[in-house]
């Protein structure tokens, strides 16, 4: 038996430069990761706070493997709940100031979980059309009628809302865009959620750790305008980026989580998540809470980036965030430039299409609190030399 489809798709993706390929790292993640035998200074992790490698979290990882041992051994309906994850949860909820939390094995699933529980055949969904790829495939699977809007585009929203005769109906949107590095406008999301009695569901996979003057995500970056926190907002958050560990969260009201636990068959119909990671997430909150000069740090590296690049043809979109996409424009070129960097000892990844729109190929540089005032120089210095003139 062959995979006739398959051979076209890769010969394709061959001519057209378009074969994605996995870098192998022969060590932890950090600002410096080594590849291939090299040392390159990274600007392509989500470990934002540079908690992935943090020796803390290492230690709570071990002592959470002395305590629970490697694996759950069962889903969590079964035999796999442990105290550490009883424990987690509570903590999520407490830190996203939230009602309750319930623990998903990573965002992907979290999204299938809840959309899936929420809605069928007589519900619609409202989506931002730059939404992440796991929030589109879970309104597919929930088989309700699936609506994409323009991008940030209330106006659009609303048109589309007040045209729904749904049973149920659901806003969804990334918080912190994962391409852009802009923000949602909750406020504007949630005021229209009230108005056509819709949920709002929250995927704060990037902002999780970073807004926020505590670091508690979107939520706490728009809270002078939305207090106190409307039961309709499903907080979403993953624990594989800025918490530097492995995971994912959906928060809100006590029904709900109650509703997940019973409904939820991405949480359901899988093995719980190994508890020591449970007990090393445990840690990271209690470090995103405490080392807020992690934010601070990010915050200097951001406007060092957008104030320092003096560059005509290459533009940094707009955003305030860690994510801080170079908009180049053709695919071929934004390849070029990462290939460039790389002969620098410089890793910053070419986003093309279709992760982006058509045109809209970037570098999509993260920045981390465990780089140096010194490595964003490098960057700059780099680009710099590297635009055509
Ligand atoms: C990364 C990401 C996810 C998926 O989270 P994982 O834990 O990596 O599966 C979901 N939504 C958004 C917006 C993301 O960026």
């Amino acid at each position: 038996m062959s995979f006739p489809h398959f051979s076209e798709d890769l010969q394709q993706r061959r001519e057209q430069g378009l074969l994605r390929q996995r870098r192998m790292l022969e060590g932890p993640q950090g600002a410096r990761v080594r590849v291939d035998g090299a040392d390159l200074l990274s600007f392509c992790s989500n470990d934002y706070l540079g908690l992935a490698s943090h020796p803390a979290l290492i230690e709570a990882a071990c002592q959470g493997a002395q305590q629970y041992g490697a694996g759950a051994g069962a889903s969590h309906l079964v035999s796999g709940h442990s105290l550490a994850h009883h424990q987690l949860e509570e903590a999520l909820a407490a830190f996203s100031g939230m009602p309750a939390a319930l623990l998903f094995s990573t965002g992907y699933m979290a999204n299938l979980g809840v959309i899936t529980a929420l809605l069928g055949r007589e519900d619609e969904i409202f989506a931002d059309r730059l939404n992440h790829a796991s929030l589109n495939d879970a309104a597919l699977l929930s088989r309700a009628r699936f609506r994409r809007y323009a991008h940030l585009d209330l106006a659009a929203l609303e048109r589309q809302l007040a045209a729904s005769n749904a049973r149920r109906k659901l806003v969804a949107s990334d918080a912190v865009f994962s391409m852009d590095g802009d923000l949602a406008p909750v406020p504007g999301l949630l005021a229209l959620c009230e108005k056509y009695d819709a949920w709002l569901l929250l995927d704060d996979a990037h902002g999780f750790g970073v807004l926020g003057k505590t670091g508690r995500g979107i939520l706490e970056n728009f809270s002078s305008r939305l207090t106190p926190h409307s039961s309709r907002i499903i907080y979403m958050a993953t624990l594989g980026k800025a918490a530097g560990v492995y995971g994912a969260f959906v928060a809100g009201a006590q029904q709900l989580i109650e509703g997940l636990v019973q409904n939820a068959r991405a949480y359901i119909y899988t093995t719980a998540t190994p508890p020591m990671l449970a007990v090393a997430l445990q840690e990271s909150l209690r470090l995103i809470a405490a080392e807020g000069w992690r934010r601070a740090r990010l915050a200097q590296l951001v406007a060092m980036l957008r104030n320092g690049l003096r560059l005509q043809r290459w533009q940094l979109m707009p955003s305030e965030t860690p994510v801080q996409p170079l908009l180049i424009g053709a695919s071929k070129e934004a390849v070029a430039v990462s290939q460039g960097l790389l002969e620098k000892g410089i890793l910053v990844p070419a986003i093309r299409p279709p992760t982006v729109p058509q045109g809209t190929a970037r570098l999509r540089i993260s920045l981390s609190a465990a780089h140096s005032e010194e490595d964003v120089e490098l960057l700059l210095d780099a680009l710099h030399q590297l635009e055509p003139r």
